[in-house]
């Protein structure tokens, strides 16, 4: 997988490619977007921002999966993710 990212602020490595991002909980409990590099190690974390899913096709929408919701990447403010963040990021 060679895409860029889909924003401007979180920096990938520009010698890997980036591997896309994925929405996570916090260990307090908050939904988190990680962003990750294809070496596996998580890049920038934002607060999760969720908006109505704007086509969304019921229980097998392909755009958000069904739950209704997608990530609005335009209202994400990137941060490096603390010690403790990354730590629940990289259990699995
Ligand atoms: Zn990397
Ligand atoms: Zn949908």
């Amino acid at each position: 997988m060679t895409s860029r990212p889909p924003f401007a602020s979180a920096s990938v490595h520009p010698w890997h490619a980036f591997d896309g991002m994925r929405i996570v909980e916090a260990p307090d409990g908050t939904c988190l977007v990680a962003a990750r590099c294809s070496c596996g190690q998580v890049i920038d974390v934002a607060d999760a921002v969720f908006v109505r899913c704007p086509s969304h096709e019921g229980p097998g929408c392909a755009r958000c999966a069904g739950s209704g919701e997608i990530v609005d990447h335009r209202a994400l403010a990137w941060r490096a993710a603390t010690d403790t963040e990354l730590q629940a990021l990289q259990q699995d």
